[in-house]
This record gives structure tokens, sequence and C-alpha cells, in this order.
């Protein structure tokens, strides 16, 4: 394989994804690997609404520095239209004015911004730092938010719609089960990959600790630590997930063995036709 060096450039392209595994991919392969893979290869693209992650950059970036903070807001799409301009309402009453997401993220912003434990903690760190390493056998790679290396913490900034409302995940058995918003969006296992990637990169054993964000008004903040027996017991049991099941990830992504396709994703609804899809009226899969 020649040599690819992964730089805060190249970090978001499928040729990182192709050397290295991140929590997003992981993730991914594991709703459903025929539409991972799809995307990964550059055949398909979700439908998406962009709004949150610009809303999650918008936020990010202003806590990085000012340059990353202008440097996002002039940054343009293909269709040269920049990141400021789609923040700003086009038409009706309120044309002219920040959309209603973008005026919650400036609340956002300002209630993290008097906040003394996050200006004390997140603000010194380092930003947005790349580390990489192996896990069982495999290259993976991170970039945190906010890196303390002398008091030993790791920082990261998390969005969510309401911070007590959880998140519905499908258990090893098939069932739907409610869980706190962290492990629903797969927070745990990211928390778990930055903190043996900050030990390989660095020589350091660093703690998470999220800072925790509501998208309501007044917003809710919260500072989510993992220090406690359980938190440790979860941060263990992500990695012995992802040493469980990368195999097979890997083996896919490298063209060894087939995806298996979830059968109910918007990729898998695409590609459904009467006879691929012929089923036994029992047999139909509940999401
Ligand atoms: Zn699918």
């Amino acid at each position: 394989m020649a040599e690819f060096k992964l730089t805060p450039e190249n970090y978001y392209t499928q040729e990182a994804n192709r050397h290295y595994l991140s929590k997003s991919v992981f993730t991914d392969f594991e709703k459903c690997e025929v539409a991972a893979l799809a995307k990964m290869n550059g055949e398909w693209e979700p439908q998406r609404d962009e709004t949150p992650l610009l809303v999650g950059n918008y936020l990010h970036s202003y806590f990085e520095s000012k340059e990353a903070h202008q440097d996002f807001l002039k940054q343009t799409d293909s269709a040269g239209k920049t990141n400021e301009s789609k923040m700003i309402s086009s038409a009706g009453k309120t044309k002219g004015q920040l959309k209603k997401e973008f005026k919650v993220a400036k609340q956002m912003i300002d209630r993290l911004a008097e906040d003394e434990a996050f200006n004390q903690l997140y603000l010194p760190g380092q930003k947005e730092v790349i580390v990489t390493g192996d896990i069982h056998g495999i290259q993976w790679m991170g970039k945190i938010d906010s890196l303390d290396l002398e008091n030993e913490f790791f920082y990261d900034i998390k969005t969510s719609k309401d911070l007590h409302s959880g998140a519905w995940i499908k258990t090893e058995d098939g069932r739907n089960q409610k869980v706190p918003f962290v492990q629903g969006f797969g927070y745990d296992i990211q928390m778990a990959i930055y903190r043996e990637l900050i030990r390989q990169t660095f020589g350091v054993t660093c703690q998470p600790l999220i800072f925790a964000v509501s998208k309501q008004t007044p917003c809710e903040l919260m500072g989510i630590t993992f220090d406690g027996d359980d938190e440790q017991a979860l941060l263990d049991a992500a990695l012995e997930r992802i040493e469980e099941k990368q195999p097979h990830i890997k083996a896919v992504i490298d063209g060894i063995e087939k995806p298996v396709g979830c059968g109910m994703c918007e990729y898998c609804r695409s590609k459904s036709t009467i006879s691929t899809n012929l089923i036994g009226a029992t047999q139909i899969k509940l999401s």
C-alpha cells in the first residue's frame, strides 16, 4: 500500500477512511454494511439536512480560534454558497436574520462562553488534535476537540436536542432499548477510542469529559464524566465491541468478505425490488 499521511486537510476524506477506521465509519458499518460500503466507495450519499452539521461546526469553530471561525463562515460549497449565507433566512418575515437553528446555536455559544468550568477546562486545551493508533491490530484515527495532556483530560462538545430524552438502540438480541443519548449516539465508543489513541500517540492516559449543550431555549449545560466504575466499564465494553466486530468490517472494506444489508435503511430501501424483497407476512422486520 502506498504511503498515506493523515493531515487536517485529508482527515474527512474517503481515502483516509480506507487507511484508518474511525468512530463514524465503524458505527456506519454497525448500522448497515452495504450502505456504509457504498458511501465509502463514493457510490451513494445519504439524503440529509445539513443544518445540524453546520450548527455543530459553527459552535466548534467558535471555540477553536477566531481564524477557524472566520474560515468556517467563508467556506463555500460546490455551488459557491458560503456557510454564512446558509445561516441567514432568505425569505418571509425573518428575511435577513439568522435562521432559527442558528439563533439557538448563538445562545449555546453565549452560555458556554460565560460558563466558568468550560472556560477553565476546554478553552486552554490544544484544539482539533489528530491522533492515530493500533486497536487490536487495526489502524484507527480520531480528532480531539480539546486536549489537556498536562492535566490528563480531553474534552468534547456535544449538542443534542434534549439531554434527557435518550435514544433508541437495537440490542444484540434484536430488541429495541432506550438508552441515554451518550450511548445512543455512540459517544461511549468514541470516548473509549480517543482515550486509547491519545495514550498511544502521547503516552498519557487522559480521561474524557463531555460538555453537553441542549438545543433548547434556554439551553441546558451538562458536564458528563466517565470517572465512576460503571462509566469505566462502559468504555471497556466499547473497546470489546470493537475487537469483536472490526475483523469482519475490515474484511468487507478490503473486499475479502461480503457486506450484509440491514434491509431497512435509506440505502436498502432505494435498492429494494419486489423480487429481491419477497417476504412472508409475519417475517417483516420492525425498526
Ligand atoms: Zn441498510
